[in-house]
C-alpha cells in the first residue's frame, strides 16, 4: 500500500473489478520487462499476423496510399458507403438475410464493435452466455457493461463444439443472448451447420438474440466451408462481426464491422441504442474505411496460405503433430484461425496455476504463450500457441517446450 496520509489517490473503477485480459496481462508484461533487459523472447502470444511475414496484397497497400488525401475528415459515423456496400455484397454471399447498407457498421476492428453492442444492450444482471474458452474480449465487455457472463463449455471430445445441453442447462430469465465464435479463437474449431441448427433452435425457443463473430471465416482449411449462423436464422435478431485484421494481415490498420440481419423489427430499440454509440464515436478510421472495397472484391492472398503447401496450413501440421508428441501433451486439430488449444495432462506435470506455468515457461526457456484461463478456461490444464511463425521458428519452439515439460513433472 503506498503512503496516503492526507493525499489524494486516484483509484480504477470499480466496473473494472472483474474485468479479464490476459492475452495482453501479467505475462506479456514480464515478456516486455525480459526484452527490456535484453533478453530474446520467442512469442507465440499474439494473434497478429504481419510481424511474422504475412503481407496484405500489394493493391491493398496502394489504394490506401491513393485514398489518404481523401481521407482525411470523417466519415458518416456507420462508416463510407463504399466500405459498407462492400460489406453489404460480401454478406448476400454468405446468404445472410435482410441487410441493407444501414444495417452495416464499421468500427476500429471488431473489438471497439464489440464493446459497444455489450454497453448498448445490458442493463445490470443480464445474463449473456459465451463460450468457454472464449476470445476475452467478450466476457470482458459483457462483464464492463455491467452484464453477467455465462460461460458454456466447448467440448474437447466433440472437436471443441459447444455443448448444446450444457448451453441449454444456463439460459435463465436473465438471458438476453447467446454468442459464438466461429471459426474459434483459442481452439481453431470451426462449427458445422447441424450444430449451428441447434443453436438457432435453442436461441428460437428462448427468443435470444445471437452475436456471431467470425473474424477467421476466410482461413478455414481441409477445404472446409464456414456457415454464418445467421443464414440460417431469418426470424431471429443476429449480428454478424468480420473483419480484415486476420484475412488480410492488416491487424494494425483497425477495420472491422459488424452486420445485423434477420427480424430487425424486435431489435428496434436496441439498434437505437447502437446507433447512439456509433454517433458517440464519430466514425471509425476512415483510411482503414476506404480500402474495404478493393480488399473484398480484389485478390485473396489469404487463400493462398491455407491449402497445402500454404504457410498456415504447413505450420497446422507442423505444430499439430509435434505437440501431439510431446509425452503428456495432447491437441485436437484445428481447422481455422492459427491459434491450437492443447491440454496438458496434470497428473504428469507440475501444473496447478496455470499463471505460474506460463510464467515459468518464459523464464525458463524465454518462450510466450497465454495460459487457458486467460480464455475463461475452468481448469490450469491448456494453453493456447499462436502458429503464425514459420516451421523453423515453431521447431524451436516446440524444442523449448520439449526440454520444458521434460523437467516440469510432478
Ligand atoms: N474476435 C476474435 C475472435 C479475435 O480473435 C480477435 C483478435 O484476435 C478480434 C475479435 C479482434 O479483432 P480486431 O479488433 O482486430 O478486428
Amino acid at each position: 500500500e503506498p503512503k496516503t496520509r492526507g493525499r489524494r489517490t486516484f483509484t480504477k473503477s470499480h466496473k473494472l473489478d472483474n474485468v479479464l485480459y490476459d492475452v495482453r496481462g501479467p505475462v506479456v508484461d514480464e515478456a516486455a520487462r525480459m526484452e527490456a533487459a535484453g533478453m530474446h523472447v520467442m512469442k507465440l502470444n499474439i494473434g497478429n499476423p504481419a510481424p511474422f511475414g504475412f503481407r496484405t496484397p500489394d493493391e491493398v497497400v496502394y489504394d490506401m496510399a491513393q485514398q489518404l488525401t481523401d481521407t482525411e475528415g470523417y466519415s458518416a459515423s456507420k462508416g463510407l458507403f463504399s466500405a459498407r456496400k462492400a460489406i453489404m455484397q460480401y454478406a448476400q454471399l454468405k446468404n445472410l438475410p435482410n441487410v441493407g447498407v444501414e444495417d452495416i457498421y464499421t468500427g476500429n476492428g471488431v473489438s471497439e464493435l464489440i464493446n459497444l453492442s455489450m454497453s448498448a444492450l445490458l442493463d445490470n444482471g443480464d445474463e449473456v452466455l459465451l463460450p468457454m474458452p472464449d476470445y476475452p474480449l467478450w466476457t470482458a465487455c459483457v462483464t464492463l457493461a455491467g452484464g453477467k457472463p455465462v460461460h458454456y463449455v466447448c467440448d474437447e471430445q466433440s472437436e471443441w463444439y459447444p455443448d448444446i445441453d450444457d448451453m441449454r442447462s444456463k439460459i435463465t430469465d436473465r438471458t438476453k443472448a447467446i454468442v459464438i465464435i466461429n471459426p474459434n479463437n483459442p481452439t481453431g474449431a470451426l462449427y458445422p451447420k447441424e450444430v449451428l441448427e441447434q443453436i438457432v433452435e435453442l436461441a428460437r425457443e428462448h427468443q435470444l438474440m445471437i452475436f456471431s463473430d467470425e473474424i477467421y471465416d476466410r482461413l478455414v482449411m481441409d477445404g472446409l466451408e464456414h456457415t454464418s449462423i445467421a443464414s440460417l436464422a431469418p426470424d431471429l435478431f443476429c449480428v454478424t462481426y468480420s473483419g480484415l485484421s486476420k484475412s488480410h494481415m492488416i491487424a494494425g490498420y483497425r477495420i472491422g464491422w459488424m452486420i445485423l440481419s434477420g427480424n430487425k423489427a424486435i431489435a428496434k430499440d436496441y439498434i437505437e441504442g447502437l446507433d447512439m454509440l456509433t454517433n458517440m464515436r464519430i466514425c471509425s478510421n476512415v483510411p482503414a474505411q476506404s480500402i474495404v472495397q478493393t480488399a473484398l472484391g480484389g485478390h485473396q492472398s489469404v487463400n493462398d496460405y491455407i491449402v497445402p503447401g500454404g504457410r498456415i496450413y504447413e505450420q497446422r501440421e507442423y505444430i499439430y503433430n509435434a505437440l501431439n508428441s510431446i509425452d503428456g501433451i495432447t491437441a485436437v486439430k484445428p481447422k481455422a484461425a492459427f491459434y491450437i488449444f492443447p491440454k496438458i495432462d496434470v497428473r504428469k506435470f507440475n501444473v496447478h496455476n496455470d499463471e505460474q506455468f506460463a510464467l515459468d515457461l518464459l523464464h525458463d526457456e524465454k518462450l510466450l504463450i497465454v495460459q487457458g484461463t486467460g480464455f475463461n478456461w475452468k481448469d490450469p490444464d491448456h494453453f493456447r500457441v499462436v502458429y503464425l511463425p514459420r516451421v523453423e521458428v515453431l521447431k524451436g519452439a516446440v524444442d523449448k517446450m520439449t526440454r520444458f515439460f521434460s523437467y516440469y513433472r510432478q
